[in-house]
């Protein structure tokens, strides 16, 4: 019997059954998805992950691999059938090793982000893979939706942070890849085909990870643009001027301020007129402290910014910080709302803004868009609230249409339909719409080859 040999392999108190501790790993975060499954199994070494993988490829029983489900378009879910096993990697949770000297890390899967960045941090070291979640999210989450967060625009994502991985596969076999080299060039990089597969060609028991030297003098600072095409303009100023020092740029609406503003207590508008759009900004390693303050006057006096504050300690900047970190939870509290994490060039990102905005205004009359985020990187957070009043279900109705037009702008621009947060469920039909059917034919052949049962994490991406 399968359940009783998964139980023995993953010991007492490893294991559950009962609906009270299902419940937070059978719904996704916005309660859009949710499933039944079999047994959660939760081993805390690779060995017993690759038994249970086993027993599962010898019973041909799918496998749904979920870290601290936090995804936010289904991937960590199991389905309605109950015959699915779901994996937490929540019991793998030890950093392994840390080089200083090499600046390395190497994690276990089931590591919060956040305890990978302490354990950096305490070594003087900067890991720098950084987002909201980052308090239950997991390594192996991150690395397989190959998290961006707020860091890409200077570190890149979750993909160019790692270096190595252990990976158990699809019929049980533990693929140690944990190697810790800048350079290799034997061979294909298997390592590659794991991240970002969101569980699908098997599972990710440890990674190697790059870290980075502390950050000297970090520096915060808010400004007021006039429109998403003047951020995208002052990005390029201050790439130029500030010598690419730019952690994070990141573009707030002054909607998700008012949303923030409203909903989450103890903040407050970090600039006191009202603009209608903000930038966050984020440099360290400047020669002195004064070139953020010269840089961005002289973009005040070119009209490219209409106001800015400088935080003047690390709680001011964590107070700004807040505010961008709280638009999510902010926005729940406004209704139901969709979102469209989307990506296109990082000069296209004004057109695409106004553009997809009235697109859906046309649509939509009184759907309040929320366009945030990492403007850096191209990728736009192109979130919708319902009307005020209106019906949450009738605007969920809407998903369709609505997604077809912000994806339709996005197509134009050459983008891509999800930059940061994966396929999943949430966007399969739009997957194989906006890559076209050679893309997604190659990706189904990689998939049978490094599982050709289908057990791993099925029915996401395709
Ligand atoms: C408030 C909030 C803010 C967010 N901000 C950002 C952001 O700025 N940038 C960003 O990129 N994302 C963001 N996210 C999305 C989410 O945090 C990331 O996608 C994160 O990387 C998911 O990690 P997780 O451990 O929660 O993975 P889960 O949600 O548990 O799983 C995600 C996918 O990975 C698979 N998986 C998980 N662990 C493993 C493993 N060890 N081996 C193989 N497959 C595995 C699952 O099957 C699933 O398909 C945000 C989410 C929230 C709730």
């Amino acid at each position: 019997m399968l359940i009783e040999k998964l139980k023995r392999i993953v010991g007492d108190g490893n294991f559950t059954t009962d609906s009270h501790e299902l419940e937070p790993h059978l719904r996704e975060w916005r309660d859009i998805w949710t499933g039944r499954t079999l047994l959660l199994v939760r081993p805390d070494t690779t060995r017993k992950v690759s038994e249970v993988v086993r027993a599962c490829h010898e019973s041909n029983t799918s496998v749904v691999p979920q870290g601290g489900n936090t995804g936010l378009c289904g991937g960590a879910i199991p389905d309605d059938s109950g015959e699915q096993v779901l994996l937490s990697l929540s019991g793998m949770n030890k950093i392994r090793a840390l080089s200083a000297n090499d600046y390395t890390v190497i994690a276990d899967a089931g590591c919060t982000l956040a305890a990978v960045q302490n354990a950096a941090a305490d070594a003087d070291r900067f890991f720098p893979l950084s987002l909201a979640a980052e308090g239950s999210c997991q390594i192996g989450g991150n690395l397989s939706t190959n998290a961006g967060g707020i860091n890409v625009l200077r570190y890149g994502t979750a993909r160019t942070l790692a270096l190595g991985l252990e990976v158990v596969l699809a019929d049980g076999t533990i693929w140690d890849g944990l190697r810790a080299l800048r350079k290799d060039t034997a061979g294909y990089d298997l390592k590659q085909f794991f991240i970002g597969a969101e569980g699908t060609l098997g599972v990710i028991t440890a990674a190697c990870l790059r870290l980075f030297p502390a950050v000297q003098n970090p520096q915060t600072a808010f400004v007021a643009v006039s429109s998403p095409s003047a951020a995208v303009s002052l990005l390029a100023e201050l790439r130029q001027q500030l010598a690419d020092q730019l952690q994070a740029f990141e573009l707030i609406p002054d909607r998700a301020i008012r949303f923030v503003h409203q909903h989450i207590p103890d903040t407050r508008a970090p600039i006191a007129d009202s603009s209608p759009w903000y930038v966050l900004i984020e440099v360290a390693n400047l020669a002195t402290e004064e070139l953020l303050e010269s840089a961005l006057m002289s973009c005040f006096e070119r009209g490219l910014i209409t106001e800015a504050t400088i935080a003047k300690n690390r709680g001011e900047a964590a107070s700004l910080w807040a505010v961008r970190h709280a638009i999510s939870e902010a926005q729940k509290k406004e209704g139901a709302s969709l979102k469209h994490d989307v990506s296109v060039p990082v000069a296209e990102v004004g057109n695409f803004v106004e553009m997809a905005s009235r697109f859906v205004e046309d649509y939509l009359p009184g759907i309040r868009p929320v366009a945030f985020g990492h403007v850096g990187d191209g990728n736009i957070h192109f979130n919708l609230s319902q009307p005020i009043n209106g019906s949450p279900e009738a605007f969920l109705a809407e998903r369709e249409p609505l997604a077809a037009l912000v994806y339709g702008c996005v197509d134009q621009f050459d983008g891509s339909i999800s930059a940061e947060h994966g396929i999943g469920q949430a966007k399969k039909a739009d997957l194989r719409k906006y890559r076209g059917n050679l893309e997604v034919d190659l990706m189904r052949k990689v998939k049978g080859a490094f599982d050709p049962r289908n057990i791993m994490n099925p029915g996401k991406v395709f």
